[in-house]
C-alpha cells in the first residue's frame, strides 16, 4: 500500500470532526498519486458521501468533461476536497472543519507532489489566496509553497450559470499551458 493509500485509511476513520457523525463514507479523493494537477474541490454532496467518491454527480460530469478539453482523464489527475466529509444538508463547511481536515489535505499534497494545484471555487481558492479572489483571479497563475496554483470556478456554478462553461474552458486552457 503506497502512502496515498494509507492516506485514504485514516480519513475513512476519521472522527476529529462532527461531519463524521452524520456521513455515509468519507471521501478521500482519487487518482494518480503522481499525479501532475491536484484538484481541490468544496466538500462532498450526497452522491458522493454515498459513493465515497469525489464529484461523481453532475458537477463531476462537468468537471470530466473539462478535463477532457484538454486530453486529461480523471485517472491521470488527482481530485480531493478541501473537507473530506458531507457537511449535513450540503450546508458550508465551517472554520474548524476546514482547519481540521486542512491537514490530510497538506498530506496528500506534500506526498503527490503535483505540477499544478487547481482551487474549484470560492471555499477552496479562499483557503490559498484570500476569501473572495476566486472571481477576480480565477485562470491566473500563482504560486504556493513553489507550485503553480490556478483558482477556477467551482463546476457547480456552471449548472446553474451556463455562461461561465466558455470561461472555464480557457481557465482549463490555462491550466493546459502549465503542463
Ligand atoms: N462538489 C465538491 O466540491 N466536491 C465534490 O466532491 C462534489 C461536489
Amino acid at each position: 500500500m503506497d502512502d496515498i493509500d494509507l492516506i485514504s485509511n485514516k480519513i475513512k476513520g476519521c472522527k476529529l470532526c462532527r461531519l463524521h457523525e452524520k456521513r455515509t463514507n468519507a471521501v478521500p479523493g482519487e487518482g494518480d498519486s503522481k499525479a501532475k494537477v491536484v484538484l481541490i474541490g468544496e466538500a462532498p454532496g450526497k452522491q458522493e458521501d454515498k459513493a465515497g467518491r469525489p464529484f461523481v454527480g453532475r458537477a463531476g460530469e462537468l468537471l470530466n468533461e473539462l478535463l477532457r478539453s484538454i486530453d486529461l482523464s480523471r485517472e491521470e489527475v488527482f481530485i480531493t476536497n478541501m473537507v473530506k466529509c458531507r457537511p449535513p444538508d450540503n450546508r458550508d463547511p465551517r472554520k474548524d472543519e476546514k482547519e481540521t481536515c486542512s491537514s490530510y489535505l497538506q498530506k496528500q499534497l506534500n506526498l503527490i507532489d503535483p505540477q499544478v494545484i487547481v482551487t474549484l471555487g470560492n471555499h477552496a481558492t479562499g483557503a490559498f489566496i484570500g476569501e473572495g479572489e476566486m472571481k477576480k483571479r480565477h485562470g491566473e497563475e500563482f504560486i504556493h509553497e513553489g507550485k503553480k496554483l490556478i483558482p477556477m470556478y467551482h463546476p457547480a456554478a456552471a449548472l446553474y450559470n451556463p455562461n461561465l462553461k466558455s470561461t472555464m474552458k480557457e481557465d482549463m486552457e490555462m491550466l493546459n499551458k502549465q503542463l
